[in-house]
């Protein structure tokens, strides 16, 4: 296919005036585009003299944006001048063609233009299936060079600072990340998440009134040591995780406590001897399988001889952590010290829910198993803790993100 070199040269080249088309051909599913520089010479990178002398030519080849489906090839005639200053190092230079494509560019500049944007939105393996479906036709490390290649935003001292670690490799390796708490965005990266590299960034970034952390003590003495006079702050995400956590711990250790509603006839707490079926059923759940792997993790560690300090060391966890681990024989056991230990009111639970006469709760002179009691011990223990009401409004855990705002 021939074309009116003029028409495409609006249509391809529309802004860049720096070429002209000499030929367009079209052949399975590529458009090829020839073309050459317009201006008669070009001016010496060094030297800055306009020289006209061709020394020779030579053809780039640069891949373009597609059009109407049709992957696009610029087949760019590249002419070498020669200089003719006596005093300029350089004797030849190419043509340049700062509008289409840098030197040395196998893409255009707009094309890598697209690419920078694909790359920022989705990154490596995702912007690359986009790319392919798109035409452009490059690779995920394609696409991390272009952003890689974009220059770092320059950014000012937040007055709101963000302090909190994040996994390079899980349980391995791990920085930390600096964000500004009012615009929301990441700050700096620090190759660590121990006290001194946070302290030398706020000595170097003076201005942080607020550090809102993460709850490591590291981060605390890097923040007083770096900026004694900033507000810390812990972070709302860490306070949820927190109470989540002691939540779950909580509820886990008063399984028991809860009736299943098919089981209403089930003798009480206290009836219930230890070898109970249920008692020996395996806890099931994300935390049964977190204390599974860590209870199987110390234990191989411990075959292998290491000691339990230098496991404490290696894994990163506290030394009574891996001292339980170590002492349980089983994972499972590592939930019995959880569960609540046996109370003196156990055995009389079942006549304080069956009710008891009127006198009996309010007489001075009712003890249980020698409990020192006073008038108001025994109401407090007969009556639900609060009045039956409505069922609860559903709360919401915040996630991640809500936390961060
Ligand atoms: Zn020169
Ligand atoms: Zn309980």
């Amino acid at each position: 296919m021939q074309a009116d070199g003029s028409l495409w040269d609006s249509l391809v080249f529309n802004g860049i005036d720096e070429l002209d088309v000499e030929a367009v051909t079209h052949a399975f599913g590529t458009v090829d585009v020839v073309a050459r520089g317009r201006a008669a010479g070009a001016a010496c990178p060094d030297c800055g003299g306009f020289w006209e002398r061709v020394h020779d030519c030579y053809q780039r080849r640069l891949r373009d944006l597609p059009l109407g489906g049709q992957n696009v090839v610029i087949w760019l005639t590249v002419r070498r001048f020669i200089c003719d200053a006596a005093d300029c190092p350089r004797r030849t230079f190419a043509e340049p063609f700062p509008r289409l494509a840098a030197p040395y560019a196998r893409f255009t500049t707009r094309l890598n233009h697209v690419l920078e944007h694909v790359g920022l939105a989705l990154a490596g393996r995702a912007g690359a299936r986009l790319a392919t479906h798109l035409g452009f036709g490059a690779g995920r490390m394609t696409l991390l060079r272009r952003v890689m290649a974009l220059p770092d935003p320059q950014l000012s001292t937040p007055r709101v600072l963000g302090v909190d670690d994040f996994a390079i490799r899980r349980g391995q390796t791990y920085s930390t990340v600096l964000t500004c708490g009012e615009a929301h965005h990441v700050v700096d990266v620090l190759p660590t998440r121990e006290a001194g590299p946070l302290a030398a960034w706020l000595t170097t970034h003076p201005g942080v009134e607020i550090i809102c952390r993460a709850r490591a003590g590291a981060y605390a003495e890097g923040a007083r040591l770096g900026a004694p006079s900033a507000l810390q702050v812990a972070d709302r995400f860490h306070l949820w995780q927190s109470l989540g956590r002691a939540v779950e711990t909580c509820v886990a250790a008063h399984r028991d406590c809860l009736r299943s509603p098919s089981a209403n006839d089930s003798p009480p707490l206290a009836a219930r001897s230890p070898a109970d079926p249920q008692d020996d059923a395996d806890p099931a759940g994300r935390r049964a399988e977190r204390k599974k792997a860590a209870h199987a993790l110390v234990h191989e560690l411990l075959d292998q001889g290491h000691s339990r300090r230098a496991i404490a060391r290696r894994l990163g966890w506290g030394l009574n952590t891996v001292l339980r681990y170590a002492a349980a024989r089983r994972w499972q056991d590592t939930f019995r010290e959880n569960r609540p230990r046996p109370s003196r009111l156990d055995p009389t639970s079942h006549t304080w829910s069956d009710g008891l006469p009127q006198d009996a709760r309010t007489s001075p002179s009712c003890t249980v198993n020698c409990w020192p009691s006073t008038p108001r011990s025994p109401t407090r223990w007969s009556v639900p803790s609060s009045p039956p009401s409505d069922p609860p409004r559903r709360a919401h855990h915040p996630r991640r993100r809500q936390c961060g705002r």
